[in-house]
């Protein structure tokens, strides 16, 4: 039997970050390119991971009391138009409908890129006296926006995403909102996808259009650059204004509510691979692992193969038992090494091995995929399955996030002077977070970004240090921000 791995190989993620990303989605089995270009298509095993991240976020989000609600994917052109700011920033991307039923529609529809529109004109006629508040909506959907440079599940014209759409009776309650969405996506991030993430108020250069305040979760991926990972906006009055969204108040006087609207997408999927994988593919954070615990039986001799098996399968059982997701490997025609190279490419958390010798001693080896080889191996007493994986799962939860956090700790650096920025951002490659001081003078955010391609990703909200000087214009800098090259 020849292991075909060696023909399978992906690229190393030093040689070319970008080509090891795409040989892990499409190896791994995560996406496929579409017909269509912009459009992805979501596999099963893809898929999987995103709905155990869904489940786990649409409970959390439940739990502040939002509700889940489903508005139509068509928009008519004329709400889009209403916020002057917002067309602006979506009519590049919109995908318009003009012909139905073999028939010039009367009024384009735009397919939705946010619905923002379609809610709030929902809401001007739900929302009347401060009783009805506070109101708040979450969608689980798709949105459009026309993308022609595609990057499987990072820039997709199609996405999957939840947007949650709130309205309240007073500008601080929305404030607070804002901010406990905020901190429900970092820990949702930081403790279910194993990612650390830094929060922070976008620049106006990157504020959601029609927003008041856009604050954001960003991540660091392994090749040093920034994702954003979820965005919470305070859009203050602007869309109650356009929309004529107005309720009585207790003393009987009109007022417009102030609202708020947040939203994480698949991109998560693209941020799980780039922050976790490594040469040998993908490494999935157990949490949100389709197969958690993966058992494979090894023997030679026809004789061992049905005791090996017998005893595997009782493995399994003590493990389904015990609430973990875990299969069996009894694929036949292939060598145990190439399992064990395919299953680490898959990102199993966990691989347990099981051969005639260690059913004789009634015990089992187990291979950890968060720990690099010749450290990863443990003998695990068979008949306490169910108390040492569950341990040992937990431990590779929290290795993978010390792990994502030690990296982009290393990977965050102050700087003072604009050249010593300007040469590390130099090159193809990420460079990290650069901690810098700016005056928040867009003229400055441009020069950075013209000349190194770092944007503005975040002004962190908790300011400990003394104000500084604008890392390019020398001006006083109140804050400090940081500055990545991003997806
Ligand atoms: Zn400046």
């Amino acid at each position: 039997m020849a292991d075909k791995q060696d023909e399978r190989k992906i690229t190393p993620r030093s040689q070319d970050f970008a080509a090891w990303y795409n040989d892990v989605v499409l190896r791994a089995e995560l996406a496929d390119y579409s017909p269509v270009r912009g459009c992805i298509v979501f596999r099963p095993e893809g898929f999987a991971i995103w709905e155990t991240l869904r489940d786990e976020l649409d409970r959390r989000i439940k739990k502040t009391g939002a509700r889940n609600a489903y508005f139509p994917l068509f928009i008519p052109q004329s709400f889009l138009d209403k916020e002057a700011q917002h067309v602006e920033g979506f009519a590049p991307e919109v995908a318009v409908v003009t012909h139905g039923g073999g028939k010039e529609l009367e009024e384009p529809l735009v397919v939705r890129p946010t619905s923002e529109t379609i809610i709030n004109y929902f809401f001007a006629q739900w929302i009347h006296s401060h009783r009805d508040l506070p109101l708040m909506i979450n969608q689980w959907c798709n949105v459009v926006r026309w993308e022609m440079r595609t990057r499987l599940f990072l820039r997709t014209a199609e996405f999957l995403w939840q947007e949650g759409h709130t309205a309240h009776a007073t500008r601080a309650e929305a404030e607070r909102e804002t901010f406990m969405i905020l901190d429900l996506y970092r820990a949702f991030c930081e403790d279910f996808l194993a990612i650390p993430v830094l929060t922070g108020r976008k620049s106006a250069a990157e504020r959601f259009p029609g927003a008041d305040e856009t604050y954001t979760v960003e991540g660091l991926m392994g090749d040093g650059r920034a994702l954003q990972c979820g965005t919470s906006h305070f859009l203050g009055q602007n869309f109650a204004r356009v929309f004529e969204i107005r309720y009585l108040d207790e003393r009987n006087e009109l007022q417009h509510p102030w609202q708020t609207s947040w939203g994480v997408s698949t991109r998560l999927l693209g941020a799980i691979v780039m922050a976790h994988g490594d040469d040998q593919g993908l490494r999935i954070p157990p949490t949100l692992a389709p197969t958690q615990v993966v058992i494979v039986p090894i023997w030679r001799k026809p004789e061992e193969r049905e005791q090996v098996l017998a005893a595997a399968r009782t493995a399994l059982e003590a493990l389904e038992r015990a609430g973990l997701r875990a299969r069996v490997d009894e694929r036949e025609g292939v060598t145990p090494g190439f399992k064990f190279n395919d299953l680490e490419m898959r990102g199993v958390p966990l691989r347990i091995e099981i051969g005639p010798r260690d059913v004789a001693a009634g015990e089992a080896v187990a291979a950890r995929r968060d720990l690099p080889a010749g450290q990863n191996k443990s003998k695990l007493k068979m008949e306490a399955l169910a108390e040492s994986v569950p341990t040992i799962l937990k431990e590779i939860q929290r290795n993978l996030y010390e792990q994502a956090k030690s990296l982009r700790d290393t990977e965050t650096r102050r700087f003072s002077d604009y050249a010593s920025l300007r040469q590390q951002m130099e090159g193809e490659g990420g460079g990290g977070f650069a901690d810098i001081h700016w005056c928040g003078n867009p003229v400055c955010e441009t020069t950075i970004r013209e000349q190194t391609r770092a944007t503005c990703r975040a002004i962190p909200l908790d300011q400990k240090g003394a104000p500084g000087k604008c890392i390019v214009c020398g001006e006083t800098a109140a804050e400090r921000a940081l500055f990545a090259k991003a997806y």
